[in-house]
Parts: C-alpha cells; sequence; structure tokens
C-alpha cells in the first residue's frame, strides 16, 4: 500500500523515508504536484489534520483509492518567548522563510532578552487518513536552545538545540542520534500502532 506524505518539507520527508524503511513512501508532489496549504490552524493538530485531508480528497478526487495519507505538522517552542515560535515554526521569519531566516530571527529574540540558553521541546502531530477515518497522535522531544547555530546535520531549528542528556545540537549530533528520540519518531511509533490496528 502506498503511504503519501501531505508534505512538502524535503527534510522531514527525508526522515519519514528513513523511518519507514519497508514502506513505499511518497511525496504528495510526486502525484499532484505543487499545492499550496494554508496552514490557518490553532493547533498543530488542526494544521496536521487540514494538509492530510486537502491532499487525501484531492487524491480520491483523481480515482486513487487504497491510500494512507500521513501529515505531519510540527514547530518548537520556546516557554521563555510565550512558546514561540510554535505552529508558526516554519513562517516565523515570514512566509516562505528559509531555515536560516527563521533560526535568525529566533536568535535575535533570544537576545533581545538575554538569553544564551533556555529550555525548549519540539512537538509533531501526525495524522493519518484511511478509508475516510481520520487519526492523530502526538510526540514531543524536550532540551534546551541556544542563541547560536552549531553543527550542519538536521533541518530547520536542529542547529540551535541540544537534547535533554546531551551537550550537542542536534545540528552536530546528525540524524542518527536524532532518531532514537525526536518528537517525529515518538509521533510515527504511535502511528504505526494506529496502522496496525486499521489496516
Ligand atoms: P510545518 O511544515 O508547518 O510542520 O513546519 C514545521 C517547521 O518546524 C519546520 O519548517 C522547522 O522549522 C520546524 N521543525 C519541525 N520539526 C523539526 C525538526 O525535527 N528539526 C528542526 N526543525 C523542525
Amino acid at each position: 500500500m502506498k503511504i503519501v506524505l501531505a508534505s512538502a518539507n524535503k527534510g522531514k520527508i527525508a526522515e519519514f523515508q528513513k523511518l519507514m524503511p519497508n514502506d513505499e513512501v511518497i511525496a504528495f508532489s510526486e502525484i499532484l504536484g505543487k499545492i499550496e496549504i494554508d496552514e490557518d490552524q490553532d493547533s498543530f493538530k488542526g494544521n496536521a489534520i487540514k494538509k492530510a485531508k486537502t491532499i487525501y480528497d484531492l487524491l480520491m478526487q483523481k480515482g486513487f483509492k487504497d491510500v494512507i495519507v500521513i501529515s505531519d505538522d510540527s514547530g518548537i517552542s520556546v516557554p521563555a518567548l510565550n512558546n514561540e515560535p510554535g505552529i508558526y515554526s516554519a513562517r516565523y521569519a515570514r512566509l516562505n522563510a528559509t531555515d536560516k531566516e527563521n533560526n535568525a530571527k529566533l536568535i535575535e529574540n533570544l537576545n533581545a532578552i538575554n538569553l544564551e540558553i533556555t529550555p525548549a521541546f519540539y512537538t509533531a502531530c501526525i495524522a493519518i487518513i484511511y478509508n475516510n477515518e481520520t487519526y492523530t497522535v502526538h510526540g514531543w522531544m524536550h532540551g534546551n536552545v541556544i542563541n547560536k547555530e552549531l553543527g550542519e546535520g538536521g533541518f530547520g531549528y536542529d542547529p540551535m538545540f541540544i537534547p535533554n542528556g546531551f551537550d550537542k545540537t542536534l545540528g552536530e549530533l546528525g540524524y542518527e542520534a536524532k532518531k532514537d528520540f525526536s518528537h517525529r519518531t515518538k509521533a510515527l511509533n504511535l502511528a504505526k500502532k494506529v496502522l496496525d490496528v486499521i489496516l
């Protein structure tokens, strides 16, 4: 069975494909081309459902029947910044911002309140749609953000994030460390349990 990812984020797509090596996981753009989905809901869950439903409905209209759509809405929250950027993580600096621009904005906001390091956490909500039914699961990863980027691994805010139990950023630790305990891994492990029950 095909698993279609309702995401255009290359970093996320690569992580999902590595996390599900035994499944045929493809990005929606390979079937449907480029589609902009307005992430205008007020929670990770709301946005994850909206993304999955948009792609699922388009696939049904095109006659794809036996397909599972999975979406991920995720982001990083910094309690000292009133949980910013949170659901706005992808567009913290501006709409369609690059990772570099978003990281620069987070560094600027940490510096504005004189914080070199402060607690932060990632959230991932995964929505699954199969047979017209919707399921959601969440995963979290806790640690600290620092006011600089270290390392080139991972994507997004990873060069600024030090997971609990480590003294290096995910940019320095790389995907191999991250895959064992990331918010996405935890959510996906729950999503796999859902798939085991419904398939
Ligand atoms: P979304 O496509 O709206 O879910 O965007 C999520 C944004 O959150 C990404 O663009 C990244 O900036 C950030 N993000 C989510 N997960 C991760 C991660 O695992 N590492 C680094 N940044 C992440």
